[in-house]
């Protein structure tokens, strides 16, 4: 494999970027620690950096629990982060913006990372490399466990790679740190990074892509919603007045019961899943409240939106059945949208440089979603361009489980491919 931008120095800095983000996984708009890493590395690049208020918007930003997120503060203080920094962050307002403008005139060309973690506990066996190796996360019950911590630390390569070679490249290079990729709520946030953009890249390692050294283009994505329920019903004694009470749990388990009975239609792939179910008090009270989290997909839009009025048409037939008030919230949106054909020779040409031409794989559909189709979608209605590529990982372990992990070198070609491109664009 030939690489031209990543270099050995730039190399262990990924890697061990990568071991530090493993180490300290944070989720959806708690990335309070992570986005300090970042930001200490590419102000020292020479980049102009947007953080905190200035960066996120915050119209339908989704919320971290107050409770969870004062407790991610806290630890993000008690690992080093200046209270000066934290305190223009704090409330969720995770991730960044680095822009460089280069000397040469030409397009402006975003790249979009994602930085958020899982809430999953991480394997400790003797078979996982972070658990030999001694990066294993330190945040009990967090993990990352989809790769972005990899993606992290490829765009700090990438920021240093750009940053030495200024030279090779033109126009503006506007690099994204994006937080809450996870439940598809990051991306909507950061619209007006795009507005002014000919291009914007993404990508991710693992999923479709599967031995080291493929680049395989995402053509579409699933679309999808995550929706929240969450039912309020009328407590009272299940002994002496069950009558009198309205049973909020019921009228939940029975949605996520029938959820799995929605008839799917006949010309595409769809799917759907509820995810948690909670609710109650204690045995002998009728539970007067029960919340549950679910998600639905479809290979394109319009399969997604069947599925979705679907569910909500069912949630509220619950909500009149059992007498349960139910307020129906979506939590997160991904449309089907993902690469513009005319980027698909420049990836090609970028594999083939780098002696990668007989991995490139073009045009698989993604079989999941990602919320970088907001972006991709966004930009194409506005007349510029998308592009989407999966980099194979060897994954050891499925993504969002706790084997799972990636061979490090994924790291090297992600970041290289994203130079490679930026600087033919
Ligand atoms: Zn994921
Ligand atoms: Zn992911």
């Amino acid at each position: 494999m030939k690489l031209k931008f990543i270099n050995e120095n730039i190399k262990n800095e990924m890697i061990s970027a990568r071991r530090d983000m493993h180490m300290y996984p944070e989720t959806a708009f708690t990335e309070y620690r992570t986005t300090y890493k970042i930001y200490e590395k590419l102000t020292k690049l020479g980049y102009n950096v947007t953080y905190g208020k200035d960066f996120l918007d915050d119209k339908n930003r989704w919320h971290p629990d107050k409770e969870y997120d004062e407790m991610c503060i806290k630890r993000a203080k008690k690992e080093g982060v200046p209270e000066e920094f934290l305190s223009k962050i704090k409330g969720g307002f995770t991730g960044l913006a680095a822009e460089m403008s280069l000397e040469k005139e030409g397009k402006t060309k975003v790249l979009r990372f994602d930085i958020d973690a899982l809430k999953i506990k991480e394997s400790s066996k003797d078979t996982h490399i972070p658990a030999i190796e001694g990066f294993k996360s330190k945040h009990e019950g967090l993990m990352h466990a989809c790769g972005h911590d990899g993606h992290t630390a490829a765009g700090i390569g990438v920021a240093e790679a750009i940053a030495q070679n200024k030279e090779k490249f033109t126009g503006k290079i506007r690099l994204l740190f994006q937080p809450a990729e996870e439940g598809t709520m990051g991306a909507k946030c950061l619209l007006k990074w795009i507005d002014d953009a000919d291009f914007c890249i993404g990508g991710h390692i693992g999923i479709c892509a599967q031995n080291l050294g493929e680049i395989d283009v995402i053509s579409d994505f699933f679309a999808t919603s995550k929706i929240d329920v969450e039912f309020t019903g009328r407590a009272s004694h299940a002994g002496i007045a069950p009558e009198k009470g309205i049973n909020a749990l019921w009228a939940a388990a029975v949605l996520t019961a029938s959820a799995y009975d929605i008839r799917r239609p006949d010309f595409g792939i769809t799917g759907i899943n509820v995810g948690t179910l909670e609710g109650g008090t204690a045995r002998n009270i009728v539970a007067d409240h029960a919340f549950l989290q679910a998600e639905t997909r479809g290979q394109n839009t319009l399969l997604n939106d069947y599925m979705k009025d679907e569910f909500i048409k069912l949630a509220k037939r619950c909500e009149s059945a059992y007498g349960a008030k139910a307020d129906i919230r979506i939590a997160g949106e991904g449309v089907s949208e993902s690469t513009s054909e005319e980027l698909i020779p420049i990836a090609q040409k970028a594999a083939e440089d780098m002696g990668l031409g007989d991995k490139f794989l073009n045009g698989k559909s993604f079989g999941a979603s990602e919320d970088f189709s907001i972006l991709a979608q966004h930009i194409q209605e506005k007349g510029g361009r998308s592009l989407y590529m999966a980099f194979g990982g060897n994954l050891k372990g499925e993504h969002h489980t706790p084997d799972f992990d990636f061979d490090e070198k994924t790291i090297l070609i992600f970041a290289e491919t994203l130079c490679r491109i930026a600087e033919n664009l």
